[in-house]
């Protein structure tokens, strides 16, 4: 029955979606520079320096579930494209303007077509002109136009990873502790834990020695650190994939690194320690180990997810390098 029901689906969605094969056979590459190529275009036409562009696309390639384009993920909503009230739906950017949507030609074929790339990337990036080219009026366009403080923070970190490495082909992780050293861990996530009531262990322990040094497992901003009643000394990384990244019970923290600091996969940003489960400065109330939380944000709201898959990964992916 199952089995069934799992055929028919396929089958719907190999029929459904035959167009999008070709895009699929494009390797990630090649995507990547028709991508860069797009936002530098972009850049050239309106002011709008192409790792925000890229930042935005890149955000809602996390949260878009039917982009309007294959390659482009960004997907202005139809009410906001043709404007409101826009009873015909008309594609000439003229009559467009006249509803205030935000459709704009950016191939100059005399159309503003909402699922064509130079379109989408031109309309959004001349949205953004209309409140100004520096940092701080891209800010405010984000926040008019996603309404949400996490969405804006994520773009703009994601912006200046991007700006700071001069290019969108980011791939590599790391495993969070150097493989030379002792350690241990399972999967725990789930499990019920002790202090602080009723909580789930949302993150994956992995034991090892007070001091063994803990590395950044991808690309991504320090958007958190300090003290935790829980966590003890934590950061939190915010990475390119609308991910935040929890390092908990930190020893001590890697001298110089401060929030909004940009890190790579590698970069040291502590050591391990038992710190946490009280006020400031206690430590020893278990063994030392570093906890891994990874929590998802979709567009709407942030959730846990377990790491121990991720984690098993980036160490067989270290151990080959
Ligand atoms: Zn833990």
């Amino acid at each position: 029955m199952l089995r069934n029901l799992l055929i028919i689906f396929l089958l719907m969605f190999s029929t459904i979606h035959p167009l999008t094969v070709s895009a699929k056979e494009q390797t990630q590459e090649e995507k990547d520079q028709l991508k860069m190529a797009l936002y530098k275009k972009t850049e050239a036409l309106t002011q709008i320096p192409w790792y925000y562009l890229a930042a935005i696309d890149q955000y809602e390639e996390q949260v878009t579930k039917e982009p309007a384009s294959e390659l482009i993920s960004i997907t202005i909503p139809e009410q906001k494209w043709y404007g409101m009230g826009n009873p015909a739906y008309s594609t000439d950017p003229d009559w467009i303007g006249l509803f205030e949507g935000l459709g704009k030609d950016g191939n100059g074929d005399h159309k503003a077509e909402r699922n064509q790339d130079e379109d989408i990337l031109y309309s959004f990036a001349h949205y953004i002109t209309t409140f100004g080219q520096t940092k701080q009026d891209i800010k405010i366009a984000l926040w008019k136009y996603y309404q949400r403080e996490l969405t804006v923070l994520t773009i703009m970190n994601t912006a200046k990873v991007y700006k700071k490495f001069g290019t969108i082909a980011l791939n590599e992780s790391d495993f969070p502790l150097p493989l030379s050293a002792n350690f241990s861990y399972r999967s725990t996530w789930g499990d019920a834990r002790g202090f602080g009531g009723r909580r789930i262990h949302e993150g994956t322990d992995i034991f090892a020695n007070y001091g063994v040094p803990v590395k950044s497992t991808t690309y991504g901003v320090v958007e958190i650190k300090g003290w935790n009643r829980f966590g003890g000394w934590r950061i939190g990384i915010r990475d390119i994939y609308n991910r935040y990244h929890y390092f908990a019970h930190l020893n001590g923290f890697q001298e110089g690194i401060k929030v909004g600091d940009v890190v790579k996969p590698g970069d040291v940003i502590g050591s391990v320690g038992a710190t946490g489960y009280g006020p400031p400065g206690t430590s020893g109330k278990f063994p030392p180990h570093l906890h891994y939380g990874m929590y998802q944000d979709n567009g709407h709201s942030e959730w846990s997810f377990d790491p121990y898959p991720y984690l098993k990964r980036w160490e067989q992916r270290a151990r080959r390098k």
